[in-house]
């Protein structure tokens, strides 16, 4: 451990890594925030301060990224009544409001492979329930709208 700032965290591509080791020559080693839960990756900066470069990333995450950092939101136009939702890479329809909460309850749509997954949208924040069984959808955009594969 190093002394003095004890929980300097990192975000790097969406994972947030905490700092783990100073090394000699003055690199510093993170580790990923899920290692307790088996991930092995780990980043070294150049120096203390990570916007002086990150020098080296090992291994691949076990882990999707975490869910406590904004997500990441966007959405489709489809020429239906709605858009559909993406976030964090994962397309959701809209499948009603909670007329008590006024939340918008969003479905995952690979919900006929089973997927479980959906979005609970308030004003501010969405909040993401549930894991995918599957990989984030593949898109490609024409004529500046995104297209469903
Ligand atoms: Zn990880
Ligand atoms: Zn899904």
């Amino acid at each position: 451990m190093i002394p003095g700032r004890k929980h300097a965290c990192l975000m790097f591509h969406g994972y947030t890594f905490k700092r783990y080791q100073l090394l000699a020559n003055g690199q510093v080693r993170w580790r990923c925030s899920k290692w307790h839960s088996g991930c092995r990756v780990s980043v070294k900066t150049n120096t203390i301060d990570p916007r002086d470069g990150i020098v080296l990333i090992e291994n691949l995450h076990n882990h999707e990224r975490p869910k406590l950092i904004r997500n990441k939101i966007t959405y489709l136009s489809t020429g239906k009544k709605y858009p559909l939702l993406v976030c964090n890479e994962y397309v959701y329809k809209r499948i009603r409001v909670n007329r008590h909460t006024g939340h918008i309850f969003w479905r995952c749509v690979m919900i006929h492979k089973g997927c479980r997954a959906y979005c609970l949208a308030s004003d501010d924040e969405i909040v993401c329930k549930n894991s995918h069984n599957h990989d984030a959808p593949k898109f490609r955009t024409s004529t500046g709208r995104w297209i469903m594969p």
